[in-house]
């Protein structure tokens, strides 16, 4: 497979596409390490993890320049996206010795519970934020006392080997962690299917999460599915309005829009809407567009000719739009950030165009702006811009999505849960649950014998 810099088109390395032989002999290498990791002190499976994370620190920079010139992201961004994964193993170390059971009363003995590790969990991951989500899935899975095998994108495979590697360095056992790039439909597929895995945490496309999900039914086989999303950025007129137009660029423009959390649809109450969009337009035009290799970037290219192809088919570049940026021109999968102003039924204010674009829409009052907001299959992140605390807690109540935020865009913090509703996905990812969800609880009853005149 090659992989492309998408900001220049120049070749950046070729890696072998894994077949179903590979993940097959990869599987069974990963369950015999798995025995021996499962057994391991947790305060022993714990140091390993954080070896695994000091040596990700030493590297930072390395992985941020890999995924810079493999995924075309701005440096700054490849930069906190290396230190999320180190951050992630950090986090879920701290968890081992805490995946405490209970003792449950119960007469005539003792009732206790454990949480034993799954077995080999794959993860499939995207290519938009490579390592971050390879790291939501092998971090937590690892800490459970399981084995993992990643299959990334197609496009992103460098910075998933050589977390590999660094793994390996730092002294995890050969076979615990595996990286097997190749394509969706074999590599993918075989990992989907292979009944030495006990549990596929996907992150991708809606359409291929329900496939995976089909599939796993089969063997009754455990699945985490992060899908899509066409989150809404919902500004009242009671809101910061000057706050709200300077956030919102970086809400749907962040990583070029190729991010599933992208506040992709601005709802704007009609009596500050025109005001808004006053302010929206400077915010998004000054919005660097250039080189991710310069700090100064804030956006970068999209990863592919052909996802370029798939924004086009939903707004072409000479389509009329409410506010365009600029984009470089020559080589380089370059899009440009566009506002288009719509309504709440437009293919391109309910699909997810995975690319710069949002719609404006206006509304009336409150509630014809939740009505917007949930009138999409996904559910899986918006924003709330209010000055109004009784109207911030009643919104975010009512917008059916996994994570909300009140005047800001947060919505990712490794130590707190992430998910979707709807088709946004199944499971939670992240926070003081993490490691549970690579887990199985057991139940243990213990007959303790009455005590006898012969006791
Ligand atoms: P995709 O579904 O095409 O691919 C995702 C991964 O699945 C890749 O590794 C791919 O090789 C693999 N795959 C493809 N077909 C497969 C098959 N038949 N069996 C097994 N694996 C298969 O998605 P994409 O284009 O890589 O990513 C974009 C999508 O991901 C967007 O819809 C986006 O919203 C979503 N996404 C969601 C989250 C989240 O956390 N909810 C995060 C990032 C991306």
């Amino acid at each position: 497979m090659d992989i492309i810099n998408p900001a220049t088109e120049e070749l950046v390395a070729t890696v072998p596409d894994s077949t179903r032989e590979d993940v097959d002999a990869a599987v069974k290498r990963a369950a015999a390490a798995q025995r021996g990791w499962a057994a391991l002190a947790p305060g022993d499976r714990a140091r390993h993890l954080r070896r695994f994370a000091d040596a990700v620190d030493t590297h930072l920079e390395e992985l941020a320049r890999l995924e810079v010139r493999e995924a075309g992201h701005p440096v700054g961004n490849a930069r906190w996206e290396a230190g999320n994964a180190r951050d992630l193993l950090e986090y879920a170390a701290g968890g081992v010795e805490r995946l405490t059971g209970a003792q449950i009363p119960v007469a005539g003995g003792l009732n206790v519970t454990f949480h034993e590790p799954l077995g080999v969990v794959a993860v499939i991951a995207p290519w938009n934020f490579p390592m971050p989500i390879a790291a939501w899935g092998l971090a937590p899975a690892l800490a459970a006392g399981n084995a993992v095998l990643l299959k990334p994108a197609e496009t992103t495979p460098l910075t998933a080997l050589r977390l590999a590697e660094l793994a390996l360095e730092a002294g995890l056992p050969e076979g615990l962690f595996q990286v097997l790039p190749g394509a969706g439909p074999v590599a993918g597929d075989a990992l989907v299917e292979h009944p030495g895995v006990a549990k596929v945490v996907f992150t991708g496309s809606t359409a291929v999460g329900k496939r995976i999900m089909a599939k796993c039914a089969a063997g009754v086989k455990r699945v985490t599915l992060e899908l899509g999303g066409k989150s809404p950025n919902i500004v009242f007129a009671d809101a910061d309005v000057e706050r709200a137009a300077a956030a919102a660029p970086g809400s749907f423009l962040d990583n070029t829009g190729q991010d599933c959390c992208a506040r992709s649809r601005i709802l704007v109450q009609r009596s500050v809407y025109d005001r808004f969009m006053e302010l929206l337009e400077p915010a998004v035009t000054s919005f660097t567009v250039g080189d991710p290799a310069d700090p100064a970037t804030q956006m970068g290219p999209l990863i592919s000719a052909a996802h370029r192809e798939r924004v086009r088919s939903y707004v072409p570049e000479t389509a009329p739009a409410a506010i365009r940026g600029e984009a470089p021109a020559g080589k380089g999968f370059w899009y440009p950030a566009t506002v288009l102003e719509g309504r709440p039924e437009d293919r391109t204010a309910v699909e997810e165009i995975f690319g710069p674009v949002a719609v404006v829409i206006p509304f009336e009052d409150e509630a014809e702006a939740v009505r917007i907001a949930n009138a999409t299959d996904y559910g899986l992140s918006g924003s709330i811009w209010t000055r109004d605390v009784s109207r911030a807690v009643r919104v975010s109540r009512a917008v059916t999505a996994g994570n909300l935020s009140v005047n800001s865009h947060s919505s990712v913090r490794y130590w707190t849960p992430f998910g979707g509703f709807g088709q946004s996905g199944l499971g939670r990812e992240l926070g003081p649950g993490a490691l549970s969800a690579f887990a199985e609880t057991k139940n243990v009853f213990i007959a303790a014998d009455p005590l006898t005149e012969s006791s």
